[in-house]
């Protein structure tokens, strides 16, 4: 009865013992959301025309004095070199 008892501990260590063994070697969780959140292809850029906020890969992009303007729309994009055009300064 008393060897009963002692296999029962011993069991008992030996079970904790792995236990914590496995947990331990475990491999560390992923970071996959933090690294995915420095991916910079969705920066929000401003019409100058309806003054409407877009993403800018899905703008249409107007190379205009050096500079790249976005628009939400072609009829945004058009109102606005029709604005430049008629504009003296
Ligand atoms: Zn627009």
């Amino acid at each position: 009865m008393l060897k009963l008892i002692i296999l029962a501990v011993v069991g008992y260590i030996f079970y904790r013992a792995l236990k914590s063994w496995m947990l331990g070697s475990g491999p560390p969780p992923a970071d996959v959301a933090d690294r995915r959140a420095t991916e910079v292809d969705d920066v929000l850029v401003q019409d100058p025309v309806c003054k409407t906020y877009i993403a800018q890969r899905n703008s249409i992009q107007l190379r205009h004095n050096g500079k790249t303007i976005c628009f939400c729309s072609e009829q945004c994009r058009d109102r606005f070199i029709g604005s430049q055009t008629g504009d003296p300064s």
